[in-house]
């Protein structure tokens, strides 16, 4: 599809907001934000500097000292007005989510709606934030536990879901009393800037929400170091994370780490294999499988594999790859060329190492978006254990196939990543459904659904190398996001 006119943008401007201001930087330096279909620029961006990035912890350390007074219930009506906003500006958000990295309009509507679902939830948690009464042993006295919020928070954040990942972390540190250094990827600087100014139109106190701009390993680093940041709040590769974690180690910083994924469909030769099939692709190939929960294996039992490499092949020769805001489309481009070269430099190796490329393994030339980081989604059979494909995370569309004997070698092959996010499982055989749901080392495990379909107020997140074991998308971000106070009263 050719372009439309009306889908061009004319570049804008992204600049900091600190202490409830618009600003721009001490001393310019700018980056820019590019639609990965056909390489334009939508923004033009600030880089904010040493000095800026203090002032914004200064501001919000300030703030704090009114906010954690205010009740949760009021600090809750913020995210009401911040919900009433969002559903006004859906299709701007959800179009600019689409221009600055790529992923279709349907998914990027999804994506607003989530961060609408996300945000009531998380404004109803303003009534709750339970803690315990205890009975205490002593004559004329009572405890009880409170939480308490911690401070500053920085939360850093990646661009495959620019709203939905940021949401989960902002609106819980908001609501639990913390102010906010946002530093978000670089890749969609203009989809922070729209949400920033959600907040602002919510009428949300100065210093209470920071945007700050600028590189991970410039911005985001001077956010771990500081000692006035009591939390970083983060989503975004293995590496980085263990980075930060150990930035922050010295300073005593709370961190709650989202990391990355090698997430597996366990098909077993009982299962609806059209099921199976359907959750498969769209595990694997939504968000041109750019998301940590995608599906980046089946294991399969051997007696169905070629049965279901049929299925799977046929759906993705139905996916149509282009630009995302074409309706025709379910498949947008990568986001920026270094997410290109991974995906054509591990589809090279997995074909090296003895993989047999079922569909796709190549790039794809969309007319009239000849710039664009088009790429088919892959299926990959005769993948074994040790293979590269098997075992390191792609975030891109490609799907490897291994064979399992049986459950038992299923499960094992399953466990043996570095990562434990996300799981799915398709069977009938109740005991088989429940052994899987145990033995799989995953903090996500679905049974008879594809390993990406997470729901508001149900605990995410992951074991082993995908995380540090904390939890957000629920109130359990909370065991983050505030500190617990036991009070004593004599009388
Ligand atoms: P990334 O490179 O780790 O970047 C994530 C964020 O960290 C960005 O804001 C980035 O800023 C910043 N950053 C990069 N280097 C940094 C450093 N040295 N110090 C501090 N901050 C730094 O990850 P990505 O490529 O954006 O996202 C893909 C990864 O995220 C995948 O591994 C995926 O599985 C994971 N992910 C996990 C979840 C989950 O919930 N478990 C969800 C989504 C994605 P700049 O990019 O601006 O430099």
């Amino acid at each position: 599809m050719k372009e439309r006119e009306d889908d061009r943008v004319e570049p804008t401007t992204v600049i900091q907001y600190i202490d409830g201001q618009w600003r721009n930087p001490r001393q310019p330096e700018w980056f820019e934000s590019v639609n990965p279909a056909n390489g334009e620029t939508v923004a033009v961006c600030a880089v904010s500097p040493e000095g800026d990035v203090e002032e914004s912890i200064a501001a919000a350390k300030n703030a704090f000292r009114r906010w954690r007074r205010v009740p949760a219930p009021q600090r809750a009506t913020y995210l009401w007005k911040v919900a009433e906003i969002l559903e006004a500006r859906k299709p701007d958000l959800a179009r600019m989510m689409t221009l600055e990295m790529g992923k279709v309009l349907a998914e990027s509507l999804a994506e607003v709606d989530t961060v609408i679902a996300s945000c009531r939830y998380m404004a109803g948690e303003g009534r709750r934030m339970f803690g315990d009464t205890l009975p205490s042993g002593m004559d004329n006295r009572t405890i009880m536990t409170v939480r308490e919020p911690i401070g500053v928070v920085a939360c850093i954040t990646p661009w495959n879901f620019p709203l939905s990942l940021a949401a989960y972390k902002l609106f819980a540190a908001l609501v639990a009393g913390n102010t906010v250094v946002w530093k978000p990827s670089s890749e969609v600087a203009v989809c922070a800037k729209l949400f920033t100014e959600v907040f602002e139109e919510s009428g949300l106190p100065p210093g209470v929400l920071n945007l700050v701009l600028g590189s991970g390993a410039r911005v985001g680093n001077l956010l771990a170091r500081h000692p006035d940041v009591r939390a970083i709040a983060f989503t975004g590769s293995t590496e980085v994370g263990k980075g930060l974690a150990e930035m922050a180690g010295r300073t005593l910083k709370r961190v709650s780490l989202e990391l990355g994924g090698k997430n597996a469909v366990l098909v077993l030769a009982d299962a609806d294999l059209d099921k199976a099939a359907a959750g498969i692709v769209q595990s694997a190939f939504a968000t041109s499988g750019q998301r940590c929960t995608a599906a980046g294996r089946v294991i399969v039992e051997a007696s169905v594999q070629e049965e279901l490499e049929r299925r799977i092949v046929q759906l993705t020769e139905k996916l149509t790859v282009g630009y995302g805001l074409d309706p025709k489309v379910q498949m947008g481009p990568l986001a920026n060329a270094k997410q290109f070269s991974t995906v054509s430099r591990y589809v090279l190796t997995a074909k090296d190492e003895g993989g047999r490329v079922l569909f796709g393994g190549h790039p794809v030339s969309v007319e009239g978006f000849e710039e664009g980081f088009f790429y088919a989604p892959t299926v990959i059979t005769n993948v074994q254990r040790h293979h590269r494909i098997a075992r390191e995370e792609v975030f891109g569309p490609v799907l490897a196939i291994l064979t399992a004997r049986d459950f038992d070698e299923a499960v094992e092959i399953n466990n043996e990543t570095q990562y434990g996010l996300s799981t799915a499982v398709y069977t009938n055989n109740l005991h088989y459904a429940n052994r899987a749901a145990r033995e799989c080392e995953s903090g996500l495990v679905y049974i008879n659904s594809g390993t990406s379909n997470a729901e508001m107020g149900a605990a995410f997140g992951g074991f082993k190398d995908s995380g540090n074991g904390h939890r957000e998308v629920s109130y359990h971000a909370f065991d983050v996001m505030t500190e617990w106070k036991t009070i004593y009263t004599s009388y």
